[in-house]
C-alpha cells in the first residue's frame, strides 16, 4: 500500500507555520565524472568520504520519527555503491518515508555496445523495482550529446541513456532528466552579457539564446524518451561568495555555472517562458512562481520569494562527517547529530535567500502559501498576492499543474490527456 504523502501530523505542522520536513543525505562524495561544474568531480583531490549504512539507517530511524516526508540520497555518484543504495531505499521505506529519491551522473549507460549492457541494466532496474525508490534522476548538461559527454567525460553515454529508458519504463520507473543549468545548454556557449555597447540590445541577445537554449533541451529529452524533467539552478559559489562556505561541493566558480545576478534574472524569465509550451508534452518539475520569484529577487532585490526553510524544516547531512547543516551551502551552521535535533523547537524566523538550489527553494516557495494560508498568517500573503497578482496566478497554475502530474510520482507512467487537459484549461482562462 502507498504511504500517505500528508497525514494529520503534517497538517498540523503546516497549520504551526511549518512545512513538510525533507532530508538530503549526501551518501558518499565519490565521484567518477569530471564536470566542469562541480568541486567533486574525479581530477579534485580531496580525501573521499562515503557513510556507512548503519549511520545512515539510524540518521533514516530518526528522520521518519521527526516526520520527514522526502528523503533524498545524493553524492558524489550514489550508484558507485549500488547494493548499499538500495538496501537504504528498502530501509527509509520501511522506516514510513514516502518521497525517496536518488539519481546518478549515467556513467553506468556507458558501453551500450559492449556485451552483457542490456542484462546489467536489467540488474540495475530490478533491484530498483522492488523498491519504493520513488523518483530516480539521470543527469544531462546540455540539448548536444557530444558537449554533455564532454563534459561528464563519459563518451557515447547519451546513446546508452536512450537505450535504457524504455528498460526502466518497462519496470514502472519514469527516470527524470535533472538539467545543471548551464552556459552549455544548448551547445554553443552563452557568452556573459557584454557591458560594452548596446545594454538592451545585449540582453534581449542573451535572453533569446536561453530560450533557444531551454527550448532545445527539452525537445532533446522528450526526444530521447524522457517523460520527466527537472532544472537545477546554478551554483556558483565562490567559497567567500555571499557569506556562504559548502559541505557540499556540487558547486564550482568555473565559468560555465557563474552568472550575475542580471544574467540570473534574465535566464529564469527565460525558462519560465519556455516551460509552458512543453508542460503539455513532459512533466516538469520547476515552479513558474518559483521562477518568477527569483528573479525578481535577482533583477530588482524583491524579498517577495519566500525564505528558504534549509535549517527550518529542510535538512542536510554530510559525507565527510555524517553531521546536520542547514543545506549544502551553510557549511559554517553546523547544527550537530540528526538524532540530536528537534526540528518542532527550531524557530522558523531564519531568513536565508542566499542561494538559488532549487531542491530548498522550490519546495520552500510552493508549500510557504499553503503553510500561510492554513496558519492564519494571511495579511502578509494578501499584500504580497496584491502587490504582484501574477504570482498568485503562476501559484495557482502550479498547483493543478502537480496535480496534472500525479505530484511527479515517477512511479506513474505519464498521463498525456490529463496534461492536455491541463493545457487546455489554461489557454482558456487567458
Ligand atoms: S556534478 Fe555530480 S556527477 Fe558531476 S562531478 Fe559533481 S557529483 Fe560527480
Ligand atoms: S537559500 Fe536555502 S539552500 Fe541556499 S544557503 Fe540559504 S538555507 Fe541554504
Amino acid at each position: 500500500m502507498r504511504k500517505m504523502l500528508l497525514n494529520p501530523r503534517d497538517l498540523r505542522r503546516l497549520m504551526q507555520g511549518r512545512v513538510p520536513g525533507q532530508l538530503v543525505i549526501q551518501f558518499t562524495d565519490h565521484c567518477n565524472a569530471r564536470c566542469p561544474q562541480c568541486g567533486m568531480r574525479v581530477t579534485e583531490s580531496f580525501p573521499r568520504s562515503r557513510l556507512s549504512t548503519d549511520r545512515i539507517k539510524k540518521i533514516i530511524d530518526g528522520a521518519a520519527e521527526k516526520g520527514v516526508k522526502a528523503l533524498s540520497f545524493t553524492g558524489g555518484e550514489p550508484l558507485l555503491f549500488l547494493p548499499e543504495l538500495a538496501e537504504l531505499i528498502r530501509h527509509a521505506y520501511g522506516a514510513g518515508i514516502p518521497c525517496i529519491r536518488t539519481g546518478t551522473n549515467g556513467f553506468i549507460f556507458a558501453g551500450f555496445e559492449k556485451k552483457g549492457f542490456r542484462k546489467k541494466v536489467e540488474r540495475l532496474t530490478d533491484l530498483f523495482a522492488e523498491t519504493r525508490l520513488r523518483n530516480f534522476w539521470i543527469s544531462i548538461d546540455s540539448a548536444d550529446p557530444a558537449i554533455h559527454e564532454k563534459m561528464r567525460g563519459f563518451p557515447g553515454i547519451i546513446s546508452g541513456i536512450e537505450r535504457v529508458l524504455p528498460i526502466f519504463h518497462e519496470r514502472g520507473i519514469y527516470p527524470s532528466a535533472n538539467l545543471g543549468i548551464n552556459r552549455n545548454i544548448s551547445g554553443e556557449s552563452i557568452e556573459p552579457l557584454s557591458r560594452n555597447g548596446d545594454r538592451k540590445g545585449n540582453e534581449a541577445a542573451f535572453h533569446r539564446r536561453f530560450i533557444q537554449g531551454f527550448t532545445a533541451f527539452f525537445s532533446a529529452v522528450e526526444r530521447m524518451g524522457f517523460t520527466i524533467v527537472n532544472c537545477c539552478y546554478p551554483m556558483s559559489l565562490n567559497r567567500d561568495e555571499g557569506g556562504l562556505s559548502a559541505v557540499y561541493a556540487a558547486t564550482a566558480a568555473d565559468r560555465v555555472v557563474k552568472f550575475t545576478p542580471r544574467e540570473k534574472a534574465l535566464m529564469f524569465n527565460a525558462l519560465c517562458q519556455v516551460i509552458p509550451r512543453f508542460r503539455s508534452r513532459i512533466r516538469i518539475f520547476s515552479p513558474r512562481s518559483s521562477l518568477r520569484a527569483l528573479q525578481k529577487e535577482h533583477g530588482e532585490g524583491s524579498v517577495d520569494a519566500y525564505a528558504c526553510r534549509g535549517g527550518i524544516d529542510f535538512f542536510f547531512i554530510g559525507a565527510a562527517d555524517g553531521k546536520t547543516y542547514p543545506c549544502g551551502y551553510r557549511g559554517a551552521d553546523p547544527m550537530g547529530e540528526f538524532a540530536d535535533l528537534d526540528p518542532d523547537a527550531i524557530p522558523a524566523d531564519h531568513h536565508c535567500r542566499s542561494c538559488d538550489w532549487e531542491c530548498f527553494r522550490d519546495p520552500s516557495e510552493l508549500l510557504g502559501p499553503v503553510s500561510d494560508l492554513l496558519s492564519g498568517n494571511l495579511l502578509p500573503l494578501a499584500l504580497k498576492w496584491r502587490r504582484d497578482p501574477e504570482m498568485l496566478r503562476l501559484w495557482v497554475e502550479d498547483l493543478l499543474y502537480y496535480r496534472a502530474c500525479d505530484f511527479f510520482d515517477g512511479r506513474r507512467q505519464i498521463d498525456l490527456m490529463r496534461l492536455s487537459r491541463f493545457n487546455m484549461q489554461q489557454q482558456r482562462g487567458h
